[in-house]
């Protein structure tokens, strides 16, 4: 998707502070971060949205990912959030599937 900020991303037209890459995900820090740690997992290819997914095996893939993500990429043992904003009604800003990592604090709700 040639005007989607996040496959841009993904290529590297834009730059990004880069924590992980695979063949199926890219992950990178968020630009604003909401706690000490905060990442983003995304899939190469382009979803706009949760909802969108009709393929369990490839949200398996993907959650998979961010498990390793968030466990031995960025070692988060005291423990993290995950969250996937859907759609505007649930704050998805940018309609390319992420999934936010938080972490690095206490979270309190
Ligand atoms: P959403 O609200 O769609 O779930 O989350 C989008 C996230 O992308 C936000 O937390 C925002 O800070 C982050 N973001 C938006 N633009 C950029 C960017 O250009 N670079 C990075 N690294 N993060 C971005
Ligand atoms: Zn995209």
């Amino acid at each position: 998707m040639s005007d989607c900020l996040f496959c841009k991303i993904i290529e590297g037209s834009i730059p990004s502070d880069q924590v992980y890459e695979d063949e199926w995900v890219y992950a990178f820090k968020d630009i604003h971060p909401k706690a000490p740690t905060h990442v983003l997992v995304i899939p190469k290819l382009h979803v706009s949205t949760l909802a969108d997914v009709r393929d369990s095996a490839w949200l398996g893939e993907l959650m998979q990912r961010v498990n390793h993500v968030a466990n031995d990429v960025l070692q988060l043992e005291a423990g993290y959030r995950v969250v996937i904003n859907v759609r505007e009604g649930g704050g998805q800003v940018v309609f390319h599937l992420h999934v936010h990592i938080l972490g690095g604090k206490k979270l309190e709700f």
